[in-house]
Order: structure tokens, then C-alpha cells, then sequence
């Protein structure tokens, strides 16, 4: 792909927020569509975009050097499942001229693992040192239960094969009631065994899901509890500008993420904003608002438009979100899946 004329990202008016929030962080989604059908995340029969509402990869090169020169210092691609995309490493090649300028601090990736070992070393050489991979259980069985369809062992040699490349791994697991409860620990003594972070995740009531919601919902208040008869956690101040709170495990020596919408609600403290694989902007994963950057970016070629459609967007960043899961409000607390907006 050619590389959009912002390559060097020249300076202009940084994104703050009515709640004086610098916006630091953004986490692009390059595509709806996954391999893998999470039974919390997605239905089995979604309804993708069509491909043409999508934003060429010129076109998000174009959106994120705009962010990237607005102040944005912390990059992640995400999706849907951002490795099925096509072509997709040639993003992160261009976007990493931004690592080299020094105008962006870092460049990564959340992905289910199924397209890592083609991709790990590719990432590696376009400049991503550290990688978010999501697995919710290491039982080949559930692991087919939950993702419905994926295969364990690819994803298992996909980090394998991150590891081998030098990429630093974090496991993101969502703690799901009565699925992968009983699992926690030995997932936490293996990722530390092996040098990787792991953050637990609660359920977030995000977009029409086949099941129940409250069938899944396990509040981490409880799965800490139940942790610390096993290990001691000891609270530490370490942040990697995301929204998880981490304990030290003294028993492994390693960190534990813990990421808490409905127990804890941690938007005080928000830098970030997300931007769909249709050029969409939304101010928070939890609200509704949005704003079309789509338009302004294909007005025209220089970035005025877009950046004065960015502004007038953080202008509108709502205080927080209000996530509720109970049993009387059966309703997700936002309509579009996780997957629109990236997790
Ligand atoms: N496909 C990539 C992956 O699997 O990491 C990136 C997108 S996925 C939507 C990002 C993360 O969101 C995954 O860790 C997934 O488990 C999580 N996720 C999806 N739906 C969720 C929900 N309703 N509540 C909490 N986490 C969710």
C-alpha cells in the first residue's frame, strides 16, 4: 500500500476533553468480521459489513497518522479478528514510520491468535514489540465451546511462535461463570511460567449474543476472593495505559491484570477513544454517541475536515459509561457487538 502524505505527522492541537482527559490512546478496529464466533461476543449467524463501507487500508493509515499527529501515542489494531483482514501487514509496516519518527510511543495488537504463526514475525519486524492475545480456556474441548470455531493448537503454536519472534504476550481472559471459573488459576501459573501478563475480563453486556448474559456474568470481586486462597496478590501501580488494575502473584512472580466495567467502574482516569473499520468515532465503548469520520476523510485529501470532525467529537466524551448486567435490564447496554468496536 503507499503511505499517505502525513508521514511525518506534524504537531497540531492536542485532543482534550470537557473532563480535562488528555486522549492519548486509540484502538482501531480494520475489520467486523472474526474466524471465531465467542459465544459472549458474537451470534453464529452475524451479519457482516459489506466490504465496500470499509475503510481502504490507505484510508486507515490516513485516520491514524491524523490521530497520531493530534497526539495519540499508543496505537492498537484490533477488529473482529484484525489478522483475517487482507493485507493487513502492510498497515502495520506503514504505521510504523510513526514508531521511528518517535511520534508514537507504541504500536500493537489484540488478536484471537489463530493467524500468528504467519504473522508474528512480520509484526515484530514492522516495529509491534508487545501483543495482547485473547484465550479463555486451555481446554481443547471448551475452547471449541466457546469459540465455536477455532482450534486450541493453532493458537497455542501462534504463541509459541510470538514468543520465538520476541513479542511480549499479555493473555486477555474473559471470566465466564460455571465455563472457565475452575481454570483460572492453572491458565495464571502457566502464562507466568512462561513469562506472559494475563488480565481477566468481565462480560460486558455488548450487542445480541445467542445465550444469556447473566448466565455468563462472573464478577471478578469474587474470582480475586477466590484466587487469593491460592496465591498472594499484592497490589501494584503498574499501568499500561489501558484500564486494568494489576496485582503482583508472589507464588509466580508475575502480574495479573484485572479489568473490572460493572464491579469498578474506571473512567475517571479514560484516554482513549475508538474508531470502527467504517471510519465511525466512538467516544466510549459503554455510550452510543458517535461521529462519522468517513465523510471528512473522503471530502477531500488534506486533513482539515477530518481533524475539525475529531475535535468537535472530543468535545462530546461522555464522563463514562454505565454498564449494568442483572437479570431485569435483559437488554445489552449498547447495541453493536464488541467486535464493531474492538475490544
Ligand atoms: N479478535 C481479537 C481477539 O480475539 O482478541 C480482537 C477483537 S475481540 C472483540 C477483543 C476482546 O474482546 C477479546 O479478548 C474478547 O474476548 C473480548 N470480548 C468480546 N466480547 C466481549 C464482551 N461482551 N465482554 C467482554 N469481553 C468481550
Amino acid at each position: 500500500m503507499s503511505v499517505s502524505n502525513q508521514s511525518e505527522s506534524p504537531q497540531t492541537a492536542p485532543m482534550i476533553d470537557p473532563f480535562g482527559r488528555a486522549i492519548t490512546y486509540l484502538r482501531v478496529s480494520v475489520t467486523d468480521r472474526c474466524d471465531f464466533r465467542c459465544v459472549y461476543c458474537m451470534a453464529e449467524d452475524m451479519t457482516f459489513l459489506p466490504k465496500k463501507d470499509l475503510l481502504t487500508l490507505e484510508e486507515l493509515d490516513r485516520l491514524c497518522s491524523a490521530f497520531v499527529a493530534k497526539g495519540v501515542r499508543k496505537l492498537r489494531i484490533t477488529g473482529g479478528e484484525p489478522l483475517v483482514r487482507r493485507n493487513i501487514i502492510s498497515l502495520f509496516e506503514a504505521l510504523g514510520r510513526h514508531l521511528e519518527s518517535g511520534a508514537l510511543d507504541e504500536l500493537t495488537v489484540t488478536t484471537n491468535g489463530s493467524q500468528l504463526d504467519r504473522f508474528a514475525q512480520p509484526l515484530y519486524d514492522s516495529g509491534v514489540r508487545r501483543i495482547n492475545v485473547s484465550l479463555d480456556t486451555m481446554d481443547r474441548a471448551k475452547f471449541k465451546a466457546i469459540t465455536r470455531w477455532g482450534e486450541l493448537g493453532k493458537v497455542m503454536a501462534g504463541i509459541q511462535a510470538a514468543q520465538q519472534a520476541g513479542l511480549a504476550i499479555k493473555i486477555n481472559t474473559v471470566a465466564l461463570k460455571g465455563v472457565n471459573e475452575d481454570e483460572l488459576e492453572r491458565m495464571i501459573r502457566w502464562a507466568h511460567g512462561e513469562g506472559m501478563d494475563v488480565t481477566l475480563i468481565e462480560t460486558m453486556p455488548m450487542g445480541d449474543i445467542d445465550g444469556d448474559r447473566t448466565d455468563q456474568y462472573l464478577p471478578l470481586s469474587k474470582v480475586r476472593a477466590a484466587l487469593s486462597e491460592v496465591f498472594t496478590l499484592k497490589d501494584i501501580p503498574y499501568k499500561t495505559g489501558g484500564p486494568a488494575r494489576y496485582v503482583e502473584v508472589a507464588e509466580t512472580g508475575g502480574r495479573l491484570g484485572l479489568i473490572t466495567p460493572l464491579t469498578h467502574n474506571f473512567c475517571e482516569s479514560c484516554n482513549r477513544v475508538r474508531v470502527t473499520c467504517t471510519g465511525t468515532l466512538y467516544m466510549c465503548l459503554g455510550q452510543d454517541d458517535a461521529a462519522d469520520l468517513r465523510a471528512p476523510l473522503r471530502a477531500s485529501e488534506g486533513d482539515a475536515l477530518l481533524e475539525a470532525a475529531i475535535d468537535e467529537a472530543i468535545s462530546r466524551k461522555p464522563k463514562g459509561h454505565d454498564f449494568v448486567i442483572d437479570r431485569r435490564t435483559r437488554r445489552p447496554s449498547v447495541s453493536r457487538h464488541m467486535s464493531v468496536t474492538g475490544g
